[in-house]
């Protein structure tokens, strides 16, 4: 989860604000709808008061981001329009005209394209206007929404290489509201990067959230990864996230050899217990994952390691905790983001009663975020020593 963004373009037509929450995935999306709404003469404001139009791209993996959406959709005057876009509006669909009476349009991740049309639509005509608008339905993204060659970043950019994702972790709303894995085909990758660096962009990250099952007819992550390392200009590029099923010591090759790819690789664990592990439907071991942290760090000089945890899943005990507790100890990751579990709506593990009480979740992920803390700060003094 990261923080929520405003982006600014050079006024010219009616105006527009957007207001994004949630991962890079969707600080892309919100550079993509700026690029298209730019492209259709709308000009991008950050005061929201002046603006004719407010759009909200939402997160739907944690409560928090959504009812920080509910709030601020709800304090707008009637007369403006109002959109909720991106997964959360997949996720809630039309009730969210019914919670948020003021919201005019809500449109899913894969009908972003649709935008502009619909402000002008409802822009132009009161009786549609009144009506609402409500696309949730396509299957994938057309190709050329991620060539309006709109960065927010001056000298860096947001690269999607792959969309949705088909894992089904248990806890995870990400393929009911992003569908399942679609890999962009590497050509058009390769031409987004060109167009960028056209613009004097030298430095990209590779988005997607499986970013290593990446696979465009023959041409695997690792065959990507050499192509984009090969790129006359590019001074230096990363990827995330990756999926642990997914990584492999030809990926640790591959990250060694790339000169200008940055060594740092984000594997969430979420958990260290085998019995969560399959709860969560992760598909690998504690086993596995401590064997990969450790090839990772013989193999790739001076890399850094992050990860997520996830506390207070469903049926978590003691000890299950303490196999997590335990795991974190053990990789000593450069910084690890830790989360207390909450059910998201569609989700099987949302099906699973949440037993473990709030108090006990808030305890464990005290007692990580402590250590992860000091192991950081070890790290970052220098006087980390790796495990035996
Ligand atoms: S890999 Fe799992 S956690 Fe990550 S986006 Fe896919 S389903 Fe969600």
């Amino acid at each position: 989860m990261r923080k929520q963004k405003i982006l600014t373009v050079e006024p010219k037509g009616s105006l527009f604000y957007l207001k994004t929450y949630g991962c890079q995935m969707n600080k892309r999306d919100s550079e993509v709808i700026c690029g298209l709404m730019a492209e259709a003469g709308y000009r991008i404001t950050d005061d929201s008061a002046k603006a004719d139009i407010v759009i909200f791209n939402t997160c739907s993996v944690r409560q928090h981001a959504e009812d920080k959406v509910w709030s601020e959709a709800g304090r707008f005057k009637k007369g403006k329009i109002i959109g909720v876009v991106g997964c959360m509006a997949q996720n809630y669909g039309q009730d969210i005209f019914e919670r948020s009476p003021n919201v005019s349009f809500v449109v899913g991740p894969a009908d972003i394209e649709k935008i502009p049309g619909i402000i002008t639509k409802l822009s132009n005509d009161k009786a549609i206007f009144e009506r609402k608008i409500f696309e949730i339905d396509s299957l994938a993204r057309p190709e050329k929404i991620y060539h309006t060659n709109f960065y927010e970043d001056k000298n860096h950019a947001f690269v999607v290489i792959s969309e949705g994702c088909s894992n089904f972790c248990s806890y995870c709303v990400v393929p009911y509201v992003r569908g399942h894995l679609h890999n962009r085909n590497y050509e058009d990758i390769l031409k987004e990067i060109q167009g960028a660096l056209e613009k004097g962009i030298t430095r990209f990250t590779l988005l997607g959230q499986n970013v290593n099952a990446y696979k465009y007819d023959t041409l695997d992550f690792v065959r990507l990864l050499r192509l984009v390392d090969a790129i006359e200009g590019l001074e230096e590029f990363s990827f995330v996230t990756s999926h642990p099923r997914d990584t492999s010591v030809d990926l640790f090759k591959a990250m060694n050899d790339a000169g200008k790819l940055k060594k740092y690789l984000h594997l969430p664990a979420q958990s260290g217990s085998d019995r969560i592990l399959k709860l969560m439907n992760r598909g690998y071991s504690r086993k596995f994952y401590l064997d990969l942290a450790d090839n990772y760090r013989k193999i790739v000089k001076a890399g850094a390691l992050t990860a997520d945890i996830i506390v207070g899943f469903p049926t978590e005990s003691e000890k299950d905790f303490k196999g997590t507790y335990d795991l974190v100890k053990a990789v000593r990751f450069n910084a690890a983001y830790i989360f207390k579990y909450s059910p998201r709506p569609h989700t099987e593990a949302s099906r699973m009663a949440d037993t473990v009480p709030k108090e006990e979740k808030e305890g464990r992920h005290r007692l990580i975020l402590e250590m992860q803390k000091e192991i950081s700060n070890k790290v970052k003094r220098r006087e980390y020593e790796k495990p035996e």
